[in-house]
C-alpha cells in the first residue's frame, strides 16, 4: 500500500466514537485524522522522508525494551536446567545484545532467579545501548530537522532553552513535535508542570551570555537568548491525562508555565537591566496527537494564556493545499492571532514570527507521524516510561514515554519533581512487583579540576537521599538506584560507576 492509501485508511479506520460521533469530529480539540477522514488528501508541506527516518529510530529503541520481558520469561524458565548461565546469557546476547550479571544467574539455584533484579539491569543496559548507539541511529534524521543551529540564527537565536514537563510524554518534544536539531545550543531541561527553576535557568543564561560577551559567538552581538515553557494537555482525556503536576488542569498549568517565564525575565531584568532579559515563548502540547498550541508574543514579547493558535487546526485548514498557499494560510492565521481585540500590542518582531511559522510548518509533519505511525492518536495516551532520569538528562536520549526526567542537583529542591514520578511508577511498576529503575545520572565539565569526582559524589548523594525518601519501597526492593555520569559535550556518555546496578560498565 503506498503512503497516499495507508493515510486514507487510516483516516478512514479512526476509532468508533471518533468516526460515528459527529459532534465529536467537529470538536477542534479531536484528533487531527478526522476531520480528513471524507476525501483522500495529502499534506503538501510534510516531510515524508525525515518521518521514516524519526520512525526508524522509535522502532529501533522501543524494541530494545520491549523484549525484556519476554526475554526474561523464557531465561525463567530454564533456571533449574544443567546449563542454565550458558543458556540464560545466549538469549540476552541474542535477543537483548548484552550480557547478564553473572552473579545473579549463579544465586538462582538457592531461592530462584532473581527476576526484579534482573528487569531494572536489563532497563539501565538498554538504555546504555540505546545511548552508545545513538550517533549511528540518529544520524538520518538529525541531518533532516529543519530547525537547526544557522535557521535559529537566522531568527536572532544563539540558544534555545526548553523546559517541557518532566513527564515522559513530553520527552522526545525536542526532536519530534518542535523538530529542533538538538545541539549545545539547544538545550532541553525537564521541571514537573514545566516550572523550571529560576535561580538555575538565571546562571545558564548567564553562562550563554558570558560566553556571547567574550566573542566567542560568531554575530553574537546581534543575537539571543530564547527560553521556551512547554506545558501539555490532553484532548480525548482532559480530565485524567493532563499535566499531573497540576491536577490534569489546563489553565492551571499554563498559567503557570507563563507565570514562570516572566519570574525569569524579571529576576534577569531586575538583576543586569532592562532589556537584559531573553526572549519567552510558551507552547502547549496535546499529547495524544503531539499537535501544538503556539502562544503569539506581542511587539513587547508579551505573552498571554488566550492569544493562541492551534497547528492541529493548520493541518486541517491546509490539507490537500499546494505549498504555497498552505504557508499562506500559516502566515494568515499568525497575523490574525496579532491583531485587534486588545491582544496585545505591536507585532511581534520578524525572527520570532519566522521562528514561530517554521514551529508550526515543522509540527505538520509530527502531526502526520502520529496518523501515520500510531493511527492517528497515541495507543498509551497516558504513563508508558520505562524508567525515571534522575539529575540531569542523557542527551543523546529523545523519545516519547521512554522515562521521566526530574531534573535536579540536590534532592532538597528535587523532591517534588521526584516524588510525581516515583507516583507514576509505584502504578506502573511496584503495583505489577516490578521495581523501579532509577538512574541518577551528572554531567561534568573534563576542563574543570575535579568535576567528574563532584559529579559521582553528587550522584551518590542523590542516590542516598532518593532511597531514604522512599523507604518502604527501597525495603521491598522496589527501587534500584544506578549512578551514571557523562561528560558534557565530550566523549564519555553514560559511565555507570561501578559499586551500583550495573557490572562490567
Ligand atoms: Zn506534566
Amino acid at each position: 500500500m503506498n503512503t497516499r492509501k495507508r493515510l486514507h485508511a487510516l483516516r478512514r479506520e479512526a476509532s468508533p466514537a471518533a468516526v460515528t460521533s459527529p459532534e465529536v469530529a467537529a470538536t477542534p480539540d479531536h484528533p487531527a485524522y478526522v476531520i480528513g477522514s471524507g476525501e483522500m488528501r495529502e499534506h503538501a508541506l510534510v516531510d515524508r522522508d525525515l518521518n521514516q527516518l524519526l520512525f526508524d529510530y522509535e522502532r529501533t529503541v522501543r524494541l530494545r525494551f520491549a523484549r525484556i520481558v519476554d526475554v526474561l520469561k523464557r531465561i525463567s524458565a530454564h533456571q533449574h536446567d544443567e546449563n542454565f548461565i550458558e543458556l540464560a546469557q545466549q538469549l540476552a546476547r541474542e535477543q537483548l545484545g548484552f550480557d547478564l550479571p553473572t552473579q545473579v544467574l549463579e544465586d538462582a539455584w538457592v531461592c530462584g532467579l532473581d527476576l526484579s533484579t534482573l528487569h531494572s539491569r536489563c532497563i539501565f543496559s538498554s538504555l546504555k545501548l540505546s545511548v552508545d548507539n545513538a550517533q549511528t541511529e540518529q544520524i538520518g534524521w538529525r541531518q533532516r530537522l529543519p530547525l537547526d543551529e544557522n535557521f535559529l540564527r537566522s531568527c536572532g537565536y544563539h540558544t534555545v532553552d526548553i523546559s517541557p514537563c518532566s513527564d515522559g510524554r513530553l520527552q522526545g518534544v525536542g526532536a519530534y513535535a518542535l523538530r529542533f536539531l538538538p545541539g549545545p545550543n539547544v538545550r532541553v531541561k525537564g521541571y514537573a508542570g514545566a516550572l523550571f527553576n529560576v535561580e538555575a535557568n538565571m546562571s545558564d543564561w548567564a553562562e550563554r551570555e558570558v560566553k556571547r560577551l567574550s566573542g566567542a559567538m560568531v554575530d553574537g552581538d546581534r543575537l539571543n537568548f530564547l527560553k521556551i515553557a512547554v506545558y501539555h494537555f490532553s484532548s480525548s482525556s482532559p480530565d485524567n491525562h493532563g499535566c499531573a503536576a497540576h491536577n490534569s488542569n489546563d489553565n492551571q498549568a499554563t498559567q503557570a508555565a507563563l507565570q514562570r517565564l516572566y519570574e525569569l525575565r524579571a529576576a534577569i531584568e531586575r538583576t543586569f537591566g532592562a532589556g537584559a532579559g531573553p526572549d519567552i515563548l510558551l507552547i502547549g502540547v496535546d499529547t495524544d496527537l503531539d499537535a501544538l498550541r503556539i502562544h503569539l508574543p506581542d511587539g513587547f514579547g508579551e505573552l498571554s494564556a488566550h492569544r493562541y493558535f492551534e497547528t492541529a487546526q493548520i493541518y486541517r485548514d491546509t490539507l490537500g493545499l499546494s505549498p504555497e498557499a498552505a504557508r499562506t494560510h500559516i502566515a494568515e492565521t499568525v497575523a490574525k492571532g496579532m491583531g485587534g481585540g486588545g491582544q496585545g500590542s505591536g507585532r511581534m518582531h520578524e525572527g520570532m514570527r519566522r521562528l514561530v511559522l517554521a514551529l508550526a510548518e515543522a509540527n505538520l509533519s509530527q502531526i502526520e507521524y502520529v496518523i501515520e505511525h500510531h493511527t492517528g492518536r497515541y495507543a498509551t495516551i497516558g504513563h508508558d516510561e520505562q524508567y525515571i532520569i534522575a539529575g540531569e538528562k542523557l542527551r543523546p536520549l529523545q523519545l516519547r514515554n521512554l522515562f521521566y526526567l526530574a531534573h535536579l542537583n540536590t534532592m532538597e529542591e528535587g523532591a517534588p519533581d521526584m516524588d510525581v514520578g516515583i507516583d507514576i511508577f509505584t502504578k506502573l511498576n511496584a503495583a505489577h512487583g516490578l521495581p523501579v529503575p532509577v538512574l541518577v545520572h551528572f554531567e561534568y565539565d573534563a576542563r574543570v579540576p575535579k568535576s567528574r569526582e563532584r559529579a559521582i559524589a553528587r550522584g551518590r548523594r542523590v542516590r542516598d537521599a532518593i532511597e531514604a525518601r522512599y523507604p518502604v519501597l527501597a525495603a521491598r526492593g522496589l527501587l534500584n538506584c544506578a549512578i551514571a555520569v557523562s561528560e558534557r559535550g565530550g566523549e564519555e556518555r553514560c559511565t555507570f560507576i561501578a559499586d551500583d546496578a550495573v557490572d562490567g560498565h
